[in-house]
């Protein structure tokens, strides 16, 4: 694995098939909760050089419809909490 383009890989960048030529992905970070659920983050630096964490989550949900339903709503509240308070720690332009 060479360098891109846009320069060599960062430090945390896992220099494999994930990284490709217009971003640098780290090495996925699992966290699992047996028979209920998975989620990965991954740190990605796109071609411009802005940095994301990148967040994919499976949940298992309830046979029952409605259920389910409640179980995505209150996934989707929780995610909305979570992307909130992560951006309360970026910086802003004074
Ligand atoms: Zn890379």
């Amino acid at each position: 694995m060479g360098r891109h383009a846009r320069g060599a890989h960062t430090g945390w960048c896992a220099a494999d098939h994930r990284c490709n030529l217009t971003e640098h992905r780290s090495d996925d970070l699992v966290v699992t909760l047996p028979g209920f659920g998975r989620a990965v983050l991954t740190r990605v630096r796109d071609e411009r050089g802005r940095e994301y964490g990148e967040l994919r989550a499976r949940i298992a949900l309830d046979g029952d419809e409605y259920t389910a339903r409640v179980q995505l709503r209150t996934a989707l509240t929780d995610l909305r909490a979570l992307l909130s308070r992560a951006a309360e720690y970026t910086r802003r332009a004074a």
